[in-house]
C-alpha cells in the first residue's frame, strides 16, 4: 500500500506536550480544510506556484507529492529515525488504511513513541487509535476561514474518550476565548493547550503573554512554537 508522502526528515516537536523532543517527522500530503494562516500549504495548496489561493501560495502537486509503498516509508525511517516518530501533514488522517499498515506489520523496530497530528474534523479507526501513543488535535477556530466543516463534535469526543489526546488551539487574541471555550465545555475537552498564531518570531513573542495570560486564567496550558522561534518559517524544521 501507498502513502502520499511530502517530506521526512529529523527536528524537534515543537508544539505541545513534547515540545523540544527529537524525532523524526513523516508529513503526509493533502489536507481536507484550508487555514487562511497554514505555514505547511506545500502539504496540499496544490497550483501552478506562481498564483495564490486560500490566501496562501501554491505549489506544484507533482513536485511535492510523492507515492511511496509502505516498505519505502519504514525503511527510510529506519535510517533515519530517533526513537520518537511524529507524523503531520496536511491532514494525515486522510491516509490512515496505509498508515494501520506501516505502524503495525511494517513497523520500524526502533519506533518508541509515535505521535499523529490531526485537525479533529476526521473519524479515527480504533485500529489507528491502537497503533499511535499521543494525538495533537487542533480543532479549527473561525479565525482560519473554513467553513464549518472545521467542527466535528463527534469526533473530538472520541479523541478524548481515547485518553491519547492533547487539545491545541491556535489562538489570534483574546476574541477567541469564547470560541475556545464553547468547543472545550461542550465537548468535556481535557488537556487542552494554547499556542500564539504566528509564522515569525516577531509574532509569536508579540502575542505570547496575552495568550499565556488567557492559558492561566482558564488553567489550561500554553504552548510555544519552538521551531519558529530557533529557526523561523523555514522547511524541514
Ligand atoms: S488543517 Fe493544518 S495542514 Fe490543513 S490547512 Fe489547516 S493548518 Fe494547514
Amino acid at each position: 500500500m501507498k502513502l502520499r508522502v511530502n517530506e521526512i526528515f529529523t527536528s524537534f516537536q515543537g508544539e505541545g506536550r513534547n515540545v523540544g523532543m527529537p524525532c523524526t517527522f513523516l508529513r503526509l500530503a493533502f489536507c481536507n480544510l484550508h487555514c487562511t494562516w497554514c505555514d505547511t500549504y506545500f502539504a496540499w495548496n496544490w497550483g501552478d506556484g506562481k498564483e495564490k489561493k486560500w490566501n496562501r501560495p501554491t505549489v506544484e502537486m507533482n513536485k511535492e507529492v510523492h507515492d511511496l509503498e509502505t516498505s519505502e516509508v519504514a525503511a527510510q525511517l529506519e535510517k533515519l529515525a530517533t526513537q520518537n516518530l511524529v507524523i503531520t501533514g496536511g491532514e494525515p488522517t486522510l491516509q490512515q488504511l496505509a498508515l494501520i499498515e506501516l505502524l503495525g506489520k511494517k513497523r520500524p523496530a526502533r519506533l518508541k513513541w509515535i505521535e499523529m497530528e490531526t485537525n479533529g474534523t476526521i473519524p479515527l479507526s480504533p485500529a489507528l487509535i491502537e497503533l499511535v501513543d499521543q494525538f495533537n488535535c487542533s480543532p479549527k477556530l473561525s479565525h482560519s476561514d473554513n467553513s464549518k466543516l472545521r467542527c466535528a463534535p463527534n469526533v473530538l469526543r472520541a479523541h478524548q474518550a481515547s485518553g491519547k489526546t492533547c487539545f491545541k488551539f491556535v489562538i489570534e487574541s483574546r476574541a477567541d476565548l469564547t470560541e475556545v471555550k464553547s468547543i472545550v465545555e461542550k465537548n468535556k475537552l481535557t488537556n487542552v493547550y494554547l499556542m500564539p498564531l504566528g509564522r515569525t518570531k516577531a509574532d509569536q513573542n508579540a502575542r505570547m503573554p496575552e495568550v499565556a495570560e488567557i492559558a492561566r486564567e482558564n488553567g489550561w496550558h500554553v504552548t510555544p512554537r519552538l521551531h519558529i522561534l530557533m529557526y523561523g518559517d523555514t522547511r524541514k524544521t
